[in-house]
């Protein structure tokens, strides 16, 4: 028999007294040692955990398990792997007031709302009131990691852009929220002890102001008002920050007299924002305002965060995955300063963090923290042109299949896997629908490179729009065409993130025309504004309530465009009879090919419909 580890996986230690913060931060990176070193005890812990404290519910029952509290070996061979799909009507059930012990032995404390969708919809994810805790140990890494690289960030503060989205409840009266709304709104983050490392230069009342404009403006002002105190600024993913920017740009103004005349602007109305952002705009900083007016209003704002927060050492942004289309955005902004992803995280579950976090961002790798769930790996196998993307929906795994899966400690170095969780609240070999490469180990943990979202073919901010998806949105815009006697012969697409902010979806479309009527522009932008109605309530709600995401492009192309962009692939090496037209393009020679043949182009001439919550439940 292993000897058990020495490790605690509660971590209660949170609250016991910590004499220096140098002691506090040794021990957060001894329990990353530790959990690293004993990653395999560590996870079959976590199982045994999970199963015995789960035992009863119906689902392991269903599934044959049947209150024994499994072993591993068991689990595996019971338990099938799942998607959503597969738990949605349990999901259902307890949306819809089920309150037995579906899924979990805990009471189902909320919903937490993934940004991945079904059927169009936001994914519910269940989650119990003890993840909370699992959370907030996952950010009390962060910390301790990021100190070892740059000293003195208790010195002075983080500007970091956070935001509350709306809230919706289910029929049986549960919550449903996205996860950082969760965990804004919880006493873990609202009340939580002084700690130089949480000390940001934004209220707790500007973070959970529900207005948005609101939000971002009285952040903004807080950040420029302690502007020297500012050692890094940062969002939770790139696109966050970049509008931020953005926002500044607009509205510096506004700001800047804020300064001079210490009032506030009359469009901030909420009285609990108005108190707390009055006690650090207290009085009139003539100094400030001019030094922020003189950056502000030059042409060009290269460099800008380090002008305007002299201090900044880093910025603190998830730049890996689809982000990373805004580097070279966030490189001209903070005069390259380094571009810091600290974690992975999702709604099913927090995963692990990056510890070596000044490392260039495509070097990025997260070691899972074993503590924090069950974790297993499905081998990914390319096809022969390197793609793993299909347009075809996900299909369950077969007895081979689920034989393949590997445990935490087992995966290979350079390997591609899907990650599968079973957590704590009650998801059992759940696909979260993310690829990972293992880039190296940190003892006995791997580390993993995110590779990318499995199927995904656009994504702006928090969306992510699936090849099916975009197919069928354009059916229903073609269908426009009818009348006009035309088709549409071939098309593709491309997030563009560079030409305007909030970047927007552009889609390129080679018509056939039959007909002698020409087509007028409004059909083009009903065409645009049927493939929004059409696209999940993620991309919506950007469009919509975050604004995140620009009005939807279509570029009408030349005839023959698509015929080049097959001569482009095949004289770069793709099969002839293999070769199918990418439905996303993101190569920049072939967005310039296409670019340079188009022959009109239209926009979405209004927002889609989005309401908080699910379509069917009335809110
Ligand atoms: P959500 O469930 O909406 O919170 O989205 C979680 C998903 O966001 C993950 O499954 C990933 O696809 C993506 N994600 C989260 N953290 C990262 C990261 N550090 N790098 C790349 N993608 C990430």
């Amino acid at each position: 028999m292993p000897e058990a580890p020495k490790i605690t996986l509660n971590p209660t230690t949170e609250h016991c007294c910590y004499t220096t913060l140098a002691d506090k931060n040794k021990r957060k990176l001894e329990f990353i040692e530790n959990v690293t070193t004993n990653a395999d005890d560590v996870q079959k812990k976590v199982l045994g955990e999970i199963l015995s404290s789960n035992a009863h519910v119906e689902y392991l029952q269903r599934h044959g398990l049947n209150g024994k509290t499994a072993d591993r070996h068991t689990f595996k061979k019971l338990m099938p792997v799942s998607t959503y799909e597969d738990i949605q009507q349990d999901i259902n059930r307890i949306a819809n007031g089920g309150t037995s012990p579906i899924l979990c032995s805990k009471p189902i404390s909320e919903f937490l709302t993934s940004s991945g969708t079904s059927g169009g919809e936001r994914k519910l994810m269940p989650t119990i009131e003890d993840e909370l805790e699992r959370r907030s140990l996952l950010y009390s890494l962060l910390m301790p990691v990021m100190s070892q690289f740059v000293p003195d960030l208790e010195k002075g503060k983080g500007m970091y852009f956070l935001f509350i989205k709306s809230e919706s409840k289910t029929p049986g009266g549960l919550v449903a929220r996205p996860v950082l709304t969760s965990y804004y709104k919880s006493s873990h983050f609202k009340n939580r002890p002084y700690d130089p490392y949480t000390n940001y230069t934004s209220p707790n009342e500007t973070i959970l102001c529900p207005d948005s404009y609101q939000s971002m403006y009285t952040q903004l002002l807080c950040g420029l008002c302690q502007n020297k105190e500012v050692l890094r600024v940062g969002a939770v993913f790139a696109s966050g920050f970049i509008r931020a920017i953005k926002f500044l740009e607009k509205h510096w103004r506004l700001l800047v007299n804020d300064i001079r005349s210490g009032t506030l602007n009359p469009q901030i109305t909420d009285p609990s924002v108005r108190e707390s952002v009055m006690k650090i705009l207290n009085k009139p900083n003539q100094k400030l305002a001019d030094f922020i007016e003189n950056e502000c209003r030059k042409d060009n704002w290269e460099g800008i965060i380090t002008k305007l927060w002299p201090n900044t050492k880093y910025v603190d942004v998830i730049v890996t995955g689809t982000m990373s289309q805004y580097i070279p955005t966030l490189d001209f902004y903070s005069n390259s300063l380094p571009l810091v992803c600290t974690m992975y995280a999702s709604s099913e579950c927090y995963f692990g963090v990056n510890l070596n976090p000044l490392c260039k961002p495509s070097e990025v790798s997260y070691t899972l923290i074993p503590t924090m769930a069950y974790f297993e790996f499905l081998p990914v196998h390319r096809n022969t042109n390197g793609v793993t993307n299909s347009i075809s929906m996900p299909k369950s795994l077969n007895e081979k299949e689920q034989k393949e899966l590997v445990d935490l400690v087992d995966v290979k170095l350079g390997q591609e896997y899907e990650l599968v969780v079973t957590t704590y609240a009650g998801l059992y070999r759940y696909r979260v629908g993310d690829v990972l490469r293992v880039a190296g180990f940190k003892n006995k943990a791997p580390q993993f490179n995110f590779i990318c979202r499995k199927n995904v073919v656009l994504s702006i901010d928090a969306d992510k729009t699936d090849e099916v998806e975009l197919q069928n949105a354009v059916k229903n815009a073609e269908n426009h065409l009818i009348q006009f006697n035309a088709t549409l012969a071939e098309y593709t697409s491309y997030a563009d993130t560079t030409t305007t902010i909030p970047g927007h979806y552009v889609l390129f479309w080679e018509l056939s025309l039959n007909g002698t009527t020409p087509i007028p522009p409004s059909v083009f932008e009903d065409c645009c504004f049927a493939i929004e109605e059409s696209l999940n309530s993620v991309y919506r709600q950007g469009r919509v309530s975050d604004k995140s995401i620009g009005p939807l492009e279509i570029k009408i192309v030349e005839p023959g465009t698509f015929d080049k962009l097959m001569d482009y692939a095949i004289s770069e090496g793709a099969s002839i009879n293999q070769y199918k037209t990418p439905r996303c393009v993101k190569f920049a020679p072939i967005v310039e090919l296409l670019n340079s043949r188009v022959v009109s182009n239209y926009f979405s001439p209004k927002c889609p419909k989005w309401v908080p919550g699910h379509k069917q439940w009335s809110n």
